[in-house]
């Protein structure tokens, strides 16, 4: 696969070099992309730099065609200034229903991120969560082809001028840019003299940590640090993930570039304890902080935050799901990102930096045989539903996490943030 990749980064490489080497990693390693599969690419403005370089190599690999929807932040913004009331229960179902014909005829899909974390951050907070309720259910359909991996499907990330700003206060916008480009592409392993052999050495480390998570089988994970006493339970049958997939349509992908995570689907009834946030959250827009919840059943039955605590309660009433747990993964304290020191309010970022859980949506191929269960069998094993998936960050460097086996017994399986 190496060949693939036509020119290494070197000390002389420019922004445009090293980008154009993102969009041959997004299309070959990220995205596995066969000749003949339609791609289909949702951006925002900002990223066209990368859309094009991605358009140009995915023609190269065979695409028959690239198709890319961008997302303007400046008319987004309009809506809230100018949209009449009862636009924000309204959402393009006909795109979304679109979108997932695409998928069911073998379409890949790549998302590129990069939006502004505090874009919404001003407006209306019961029109935020409306809009997002009505975009939620309306893109249901599609997101379910996603998130069984029925198609080969990736996550990247591109510096725009907004997201710079808010990762880099202070700096002046070129410099701000320039800098959120080099924490992107040194996450991305982009600085590694063979990227594409990067990415499958640490794909194949990071499966094996699965595997070895896999044979122990634990029924739950014990958190223990400052401010977090928390127990959760594991979905029956759960399976640890990490690295490349292969998808349903059996073409092998790197869902998210970059990752370092494990992880798992929790049991939807089974989470008890009090836990606190490590990190911000950036969540449509806001960004909410010092977060403390506590776990009752399962279900969170207490719920605080210092910044941003209406839009957490709002989040957390989305639906039944919303208050549970669809999500547990591990990323070691000295994972690259976290050792950026950056808080990027992104969650392909931030995700990967922390130890962190997911309220809502549980992915199905966390459970054995995920893809061939009926929703209510897959609910009989533990997997939450739910409209929403939000990852926020629980780990640190004084988290301690034991495994706890079918018996009872308990075994470290981090220490001090690290894998023990
Ligand atoms: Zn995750
Ligand atoms: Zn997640």
């Amino acid at each position: 696969m190496a060949s693939v990749i036509a020119a290494s980064p070197t000390a002389s490489s420019t922004l445009a070099d090293r980008i154009d080497l993102l969009a041959q990693v997004t299309v070959h390693s990220g995205l596995g992309l066969r000749a003949g599969q339609e791609l289909l690419i949702t951006a925002p403005i900002d990223a066209l730099p990368l859309v094009r370089r991605v358009t140009e190599h995915a023609y190269k690999a065979g695409a028959s065609l690239v198709t890319t929807m961008y997302v303007d932040d400046e008319a987004t913004l309009a809506r809230y200034r100018f949209a009449e009331d009862a636009s924000f229960d309204h959402a393009a179902t006909w795109l979304h229903d679109g979108i997932a014909t695409a998928y069911r005829s073998g379409a890949a899909r790549l998302g590129i991120t990069g939006a502004d974390p505090s874009l919404l951050g001003q407006q209306d907070p019961v029109k935020v969560s409306r809009a997002n309720v009505a975009a939620s259910k309306a893109s249901r359909p599609a997101l379910e082809l996603i998130t069984r991996h029925e198609i080969n499907w990736c996550i990247v990330a591109s510096a725009t001028p907004a997201w710079a700003r808010v990762v880099f206060p202070g700096e002046p916008e070129e410099i701000a840019v320039q800098k959120l480009w080099d924490a992107i592409l040194a996450s991305s392993r982009l600085d590694n003299p063979d990227p594409v052999a990067a990415w499958k050495q640490h794909s194949a480390n990071l499966q094996q940590r699965a595997a070895l998570l896999n044979e122990k089988r634990y029924a739950a994970l014990r958190y223990t640090g400052p401010g977090t006493d928390l127990e959760i339970g594991l979905a029956d049958g759960h399976l640890w993930m990490g690295g490349g997939t292969v998808a349903l349509n059996g073409i092998p992908c790197l869902p998210n570039i970059p990752t370092e995570e494990v992880f798992t689907t929790p049991h939807r009834e089974r989470a008890s304890g009090t836990v606190r946030s490590t990190k911000p959250l950036s969540y449509q827009g806001t960004l909410i902080e010092e977060i403390t919840v506590r776990f009752e059943g399962g279900r969170i039955v207490e719920a605080r935050a210092r910044t941003g605590q209406e839009v957490l309660e709002r989040m957390l009433a989305t639906d039944e799901g919303a208050g549970r747990l669809g999500e547990v993964a591990l990323v070691p304290h000295s994972s690259p990102i976290s050792a950026s020191g950056l808080l990027f309010s992104n969650t392909l970022f931030d995700e990967n930096a922390a130890c962190h859980i997911a309220m809502g949506q549980a992915y199905s191929t966390c459970v054995q045989d995920g893809d061939t269960l009926s929703p209510e069998e897959l609910a009989a094993r533990g997997a939450n539903e739910s409209l929403i998936h939000v990852d926020w960050m629980i780990g640190s460097g004084t988290l301690d996490i034991d495994g706890v086996t079918a018996s009872g017994e308990r075994e470290p399986v981090m220490r001090a943030g690290e894998w023990a």
